[in-house]
């Protein structure tokens, strides 16, 4: 590991002007993923900014319904406190469906937001070719083992042979705020500003090295659940090679809101296909207004995965994204959890 500053903020202005003041310097929350990263030589920050000694530790609950949830609350605070158990059980199902409960009792709401690709190239400094990692660089998971890698998304003119980055994003907790509608609160030298979860990851596009919308000086601060519309009929249902400690090669987070058997509104995201939570406007659009039938369900998987480009080891995602959204629908519907 490189040497490197520690510093402990007590004010998230002090710890934003550390920031954005000194070159190479990053936040430190849960430090689950960034410690990993540094010890793997992929991560060199110069100064670590400590910030879990700020007041981002709250979940508290509006009288609109809205429910706002402080960046440094952790993982296991969020999936099982009382508000978020009952009114958003999809995100607490997620996040309990991720890592291992060591893990979950350190890593932090905003700290999952930005969690970064398990591709085991990036990952492995042994591997040169990496955009993310070296921009410009090339992707040696095009051409190698990309059983884990993406379909949707993955590069701008929808050529996946010219595609600059092929990685996924490996949260669970992401896919459920995407379909739950949330927005993140961030902080930064020049003020306050909010950024849909919808876009808050970022497409490869040709700077795959750009994840999200954050600027480097600014801190995330909450995420904002807007009223619970799913509480009775959501469902992430989350496709692994074992059933624990394993990052999903396929999760489905669906909510539906249904009056009798007609769907009034839904939220539908996949995660392990492409390189942010993937929604798909169109098969929320086929199933609003629809029976909440197993033929509605299969429009909606059939248009939620529709431009998918495969790789040699991946094609099999296809039918096992649709397969799965139609299990995570039907049981959604039924008011069952996976
Ligand atoms: Fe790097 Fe992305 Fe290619 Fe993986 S898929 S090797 S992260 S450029």
């Amino acid at each position: 590991m490189n040497p490197f500053h520690y510093q402990r903020a007590t004010a998230p202005e002090e710890a934003i002007h550390v920031v954005a003041a000194t070159r190479g310097a990053k936040f430190l929350g849960g430090g689950t993923n960034l410690i990993d990263l540094m010890k793997y030589d992929v991560e060199h920050p110069t100064t670590l900014v400590d910030i879990n000694h700020l007041s981002f530790t709250q979940i508290t609950s509006a009288s609109d319904g809205t429910t706002t949830v402080g960046a440094g609350v952790r993982n296991s605070d969020l999936a099982n406190h009382q508000t978020i158990r009952t009114n958003y059980p999809l995100l607490s199902q997620a996040i309990l469906s991720g890592a291992s409960a060591q893990l979950r009792n350190m890593a932090t709401t905003g700290g999952n937001l930005l969690q970064r690709t398990r591709c085991y190239y990036f990952n492995d400094t042994a591997y040169t070719e990496c955009n993310k990692r070296n921009p410009g660089s090339g992707c040696s998971a095009l051409k190698g083992f990309n059983r884990i890698h993406a379909i949707l998304g993955t590069s701008a003119d929808g050529d996946s042979d010219t595609a600059n980055c092929i990685a996924t994003n490996p949260s669970d907790m992401n896919v459920a705020l995407a379909a739950l509608n949330a927005t993140v609160h961030v902080q930064g030298p020049k003020g306050k500003r909010s950024i849909a979860l919808r876009d808050f990851h970022l497409l490869p596009g040709t700077t795959p090295h750009i994840e999200t919308a954050l600027k480097p000086d600014e801190l995330i601060t909450s995420v904002e659940l807007p009223p619970s519309r799913f509480a009775k009929h959501s469902c992430y249902l989350k496709v692994r090679d074992r059933q624990s400690y394993a990052f999903a090669l396929v999760s489905v987070a669906a909510g539906l809101e249904l009056d009798g058997s007609t769907i009034q509104s839904a939220g539908l995201a996949l995660g392990g296909v492409a390189p942010k939570p993937w929604r798909s406007a169109e098969a929320e659009k086929a199933l609003v207004g629809a029976p909440a039938t197993v033929e509605t369900f299969h429009k909606a998987a059939d248009l939620a995965v529709a431009g998918a480009k495969t790789y040699q080891y991946n094609a099999f995602k296809v039918e096992l994204a649709k397969t799965s959204i139609v299990r995570a629908l039907t049981l959604a519907a039924q008011g069952v959890q996976a």
